[in-house]
């Protein structure tokens, strides 16, 4: 059995101690330590990282009892040096411990109860048993922050299961052994392993970035101490641009963003209908050019155009307006980056228009399809549009 050190004292840092057993985990290698002051991943919080003399600790995990610290290099025999890293044992205090008074702060003001919590990398969530309004998440917020300013110490003591729950403490389902219970004064007591500051005031501040449903109850997202000015920064970086973008000052980013997306939605639906009379104008034009090169009497107009950077959906809605107005054969094409082609013909012609559209695509390097009297498709050598138009074109005319 390991000595856990920062069991009772979560400041220290440095440490000597035995190796008592060489193991592998994972494909490295690992050892058991007859004392430590590693955190091993438990109840939501993650490892500690540091060194054991030369090699890195990589992970700190609890397997069957025995306490594996997981390392980037064999280690030598003999005593050695522990170094937990300051700055993530820090950061894991400050966010462990506030998540403990915002999880109090909510079973103040909104009776919710926590059933999960994660310390992430970025952020830290814990899941509340139901919905919160957010009036609730404002006050829990602010109750919670009124306990970290109030410097109140954060105690730790070892208690029975009895005791415990005399002290008003819920120990875990079916531990019958001694509960360690965190104690922020006059304010929260929980069952807890997990490493804590001596005072609230190390957690510097408590601020919701996010709140979402979650099984019937909320996920609130939240970071703590140093991490909040980080989420603020972000968020202001965020801001200024938008300001920018938007040349309203801060106050007006609401109001300005909600009508630029209104104006926006009304100009879209301007340039539809301009789109669509634009559409009807061109397949007139298109058609009496077509009837124009084709002699009298010699059938249905086989119209053929082609344009730069439409979209395929554009061309569909030309061709089907063509073949609405006339009997006709349309093969219309777009280049851009990529060629598009559209066929269709008046129903009761007789052209094989997925036939037509195969060939022309495969000179295009591409695929489409379809059936019956409208076909689409696409390749990435818009360099042959005309000439693939041209070929359909000549196959439709001598079919007519
Ligand atoms: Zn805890």
């Amino acid at each position: 059995m390991t000595d856990i050190l920062h069991l009772q004292d979560p400041y220290l840092l440095e440490f000597e101690a035995r190796v008592v057993a060489r193991r592998e985990h994972e494909g490295r290698p690992a050892v058991v330590l007859d004392r430590s002051a590693f955190y091993a991943a438990s109840g939501g919080q993650p490892w500690d990282t540091g060194s054991l003399g030369d090699a890195r600790v990589v992970a700190v995990v609890d397997e069957t009892g025995e306490v594996l610290h997981v390392l980037d290099r064999p280690l030598p025999e003999g005593p050695v040096q522990g170094r937990v890293d300051a700055d993530r044992r820090r950061d894991h205090r400050q966010q462990h411990h506030g998540q403990h008074l915002l999880s109090q702060a909510f079973a103040e003001v909104a009776a919710a109860r926590t059933v999960g919590f994660h310390l992430g990398a970025e952020v830290t969530t814990i899941d509340l048993d139901r919905p919160v309004s957010a009036g609730q998440i404002q006050a829990a917020e602010t109750r919670a922050n009124e306990v970290v300013w109030e410097a109140r110490p954060v105690t730790v003591r070892t208690v029975s299961p009895a005791e415990a729950r005399d002290l008003g403490a819920t120990p875990p389902d079916g531990v019958e052994a001694a509960v360690r219970l965190v104690e922020a004064e006059g304010f929260d007591r929980q069952p807890c392993g997990g490493t804590h500051p001596r005072s609230t005031a190390e957690v510097g501040v408590i601020v919701i970035t996010a709140t979402e449903k979650y099984k019937g109850g909320t996920r609130v997202t939240f970071v703590c101490g140093h991490r909040a000015l980080g989420a603020i920064a972000m968020r202001r970086a965020i801001l200024d641009r938008l300001v920018s973008v938007l040349s309203a000052p801060l106050e007006d980013l609401p109001a300005v963003a909600e009508k630029t997306k209104d104006d926006l939605i009304e100009s879209e639906r301007r340039g539809r209908g301009l789109l669509e009379r634009a559409l009807d104008g061109e397949a007139r034009r298109l058609l009496s050019e077509a009837r124009g090169e084709a002699l009298s009497g010699s059938g249905p107009a086989v119209v053929v155009a082609s344009y730069d950077g439409w979209p395929a959906g554009d061309l569909r809605v030309l061709a089907l307006k063509l073949v609405d107005l006339a009997p006709c054969v349309a093969l219309l094409g777009s280049r851009g980056d990529k060629a598009h082609l559209v066929f269709a013909q008046t129903e009761g012609l007789p052209h094989d228009i997925p036939g037509l559209l195969r060939t022309a695509v495969t000179a295009l390097g591409g695929r489409g399809g379809g059936k019956g009297n409208v076909a689409q498709g696409g390749g990435d050598r818009p360099e042959k549009l005309d000439d693939a138009l041209h070929r359909a074109a000549e196959a439709a005319r001598s079919r007519a």
